[in-house]
C-alpha cells in the first residue's frame, strides 16, 4: 500500500474537521454479497450519500474522505492494487470501503450500460485479471428485500409471499459462507439467490419480509435445508429422488391437494405441459452433455424407472453408446438446449410417433418444499404463513433470529 501523501494528508485532516462523519450501527451488517459477480468490471463509477473509509486492516478501518452527495469517484485496478480518482485526487489502495453515512444512505453503482444501487456498505478489491471485485456488506434483512422480488411474483396474497421470505431467509442462514473461498457469503446470480439490490425492492415483498422479521424454520433446532419451486404439479418431490443424496424427514412427498380436493397449483400455468420434438433434435441435444451423448446415432430412448411422486428415475438412452441417467438430469440437460420452458420438470411421459417425440409433464422445477403456486393458491384459501410452510416442511418449527429457542406453528 503506497502511504498518503502529504497533500492526502491535508485534505484528510480538512475533511475530517470539515465533516464530522455520522456513526451508526454496523453490527447487523453480517451478510457479504458479490455483486456484478458474473462480470467483474476494470473500472466503475459511483455516486452517493457516503463517506469513503479506506481499509487499514481487518479490524480498524481509518477514514479517508467525505464526500458531498452526488460526488462521482472513480475506481480502476491495477492489480494488486486499485486507484481511486476523487476529484483530481489520485490514491493507490488496497481496498476501498464506501460506507453510507446516515442508514438510509445508498451507493450508485455504475459502467457504462450498467448500473446497481445497494443498500449498505460495498467493498471494493483488486481481483485477478485486473478487474474489481465489488462485495455489499448488508444486514440479511436489507438482502432479503432485494432478492424477494425475483423470487416471486410481488402481486401475489401477503401470506403466500411470507412464506416465501421465510424460505429465502432460512436458505440464506443455512448457506451462509457458500462463497468462502471468494470471501463472500453468496453471489447475486441463481446460483445462490439473485439479488438485484435496491432497485428491486418492491413495497409488497418489502412488507413481507418486515413481517416475518428474523424467523426461519428449524428442524430439531438446526435452520432447516429448504428448497422451492414454481409448480409441483399435485405432490412434490423427496429430496433425494431428485438429487440422490441425503434423505430429509421434512423434504418429502406431499400431496398437494387442500383438503383432499383438487390440487393447490391446479391454477398455475405449469401444472400441466406439452413439448413436441423430432428424434433428429432430440438425438442433437442429448449429444450436448457427455452423460446423455448416445454418439453417432439414437437407436431409442425409454423411461424405465418412475419413483413415487410420479418423476422419472431414470432413463434408458440407448445409440452408439448406452446411457442411464436420473430423469432430472435428462431434463437439465434437454432444457439447456431447449430453452427452461420445455421439459419443465422431471414429471413427464414419452411418446413416439414416428419421428415425433412428445414429452406430456406437470409442473415446473425440481418439486422439492415449498410449492409456490400452491402456496398462493393455500393463501387466498386462508391459510397463514405458518401454516403453508407446515404443509410443505411437515415436522419444522419456526424460530426468530433473536432468540435461540424455537415456537411451535400457529
Ligand atoms: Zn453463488
Ligand atoms: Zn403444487
Amino acid at each position: 500500500m503506497i502511504p498518503i501523501t502529504r497533500v492526502s494528508l491535508f485534505f484528510l485532516l480538512i475533511f475530517l474537521l470539515l465533516f464530522s462523519i455520522p456513526s451508526f450501527s454496523q453490527a447487523d451488517r453480517t451478510i457479504r454479497v458479490q455483486v456484478w459477480s458474473e462480470d467483474s468490471p476494470d473500472f466503475v463509477t459511483i455516486y452517493g450519500q457516503f463517506a469513503i473509509l479506506r481499509v487499514v486492516d481487518a479490524v480498524q478501518d481509518s477514514a479517508l474522505i467525505a464526500l458531498k452527495p452526488g460526488t462521482p469517484i472513480y475506481i480502476q485496478a491495477h492489480y494488486p492494487q486499485l486507484t481511486l480518482r476523487i476529484y483530481d485526487h489520485l490514491y493507490q489502495l488496497s481496498q476501498v470501503k464506501l460506507e453510507p453515512v446516515s442508514p438510509f444512505g445508498l451507493v450508485d453503482l455504475n459502467q457504462p450500460g450498467r448500473r446497481s444501487i445497494y443498500r449498505g456498505t460495498l467493498v471494493i478489491v483488486p481481483a485477478g485479471e485486473n478487474r474489481l471485485a465489488i462485495y455489499n456488506d448488508l444486514s440479511l434483512e436489507e438482502y432479503l428485500k432485494g432478492v424477494l422480488p425475483t423470487e416471486i411474483l410481488p402481486g401475489w396474497p401477503i401470506e403466500a409471499l411470507k412464506a416465501q421470505a421465510i424460505v429465502s431467509r432460512t436458505y440464506a442462514i443455512k448457506n451462509r459462507h457458500r462463497h468462502a473461498e471468494t470471501y463472500a457469503d453468496f453471489c447475486d446470480n441463481s446460483h445462490c439467490q439473485v439479488y438485484n439490490g435496491y432497485e428491486a425492492e418492491t413495497f409488497r415483498t418489502s412488507w413481507a419480509v418486515d413481517a416475518t422479521r428474523g424467523q426461519f424454520i428449524t428442524y430439531q433446532g438446526e435452520p432447516a435445508e429448504v428448497f422451492f419451486h414454481s409448480t409441483c404439479g399435485g405432490i412434490t418431490a423427496r429430496a433425494d429422488e431428485i438429487w440422490m443424496e441425503e434423505y430429509f424427514p421434512y423434504l418429502v412427498n406431499v400431496y398437494d391437494s387442500i383438503d383432499g380436493g383438487i390440487d393447490a397449483c391446479a391454477e398455475s400455468p405449469h401444472y400441466q405441459w406439452t413439448y413436441v420434438t423430432s428424434r433428429q433434435a432430440l438425438h442433437t441435444a442429448l449429444q450436448d452433455d457427455a452423460r446423455t451423448d448416445p454418439g453417432r446415432y439414437l437407436t431409442y430412448i425409454s423411461i424405465r424407472e418412475i419413483n413415487q411422486s410420479g418423476r422419472v428415475a431414470s432413463v434408458d438412452i440407448v445409440g452408439e453408446q448406452r446411457h442411464t441417467v436420473n430423469g432430472w438430469i435428462l431434463r437439465q440437460v434437454l432444457s439447456r438446449v431447449w430453452g427452461w420452458e420445455s421439459i419443465k420438470s422431471s414429471r413427464f411421459h414419452l411418446v413416439r410417433d414416428g419421428d415425433q417425440i412428445t414429452f406430456t409433464g406437470k409442473g415446473l422445477g425440481h418439486g422439492v418444499g415449498l410449492c409456490q403456486y400452491g402456496a398462493k393458491k393455500r393463501a387466498e384459501a386462508g391459510y397463514t404463513a405458518s401454516a403453508i410452510l407446515q404443509v410443505y416442511f411437515p415436522y419444522t418449527k419456526l424460530a426468530t433470529v433473536s432468540s435461540a429457542a424455537s415456537h411451535s406453528y400457529d
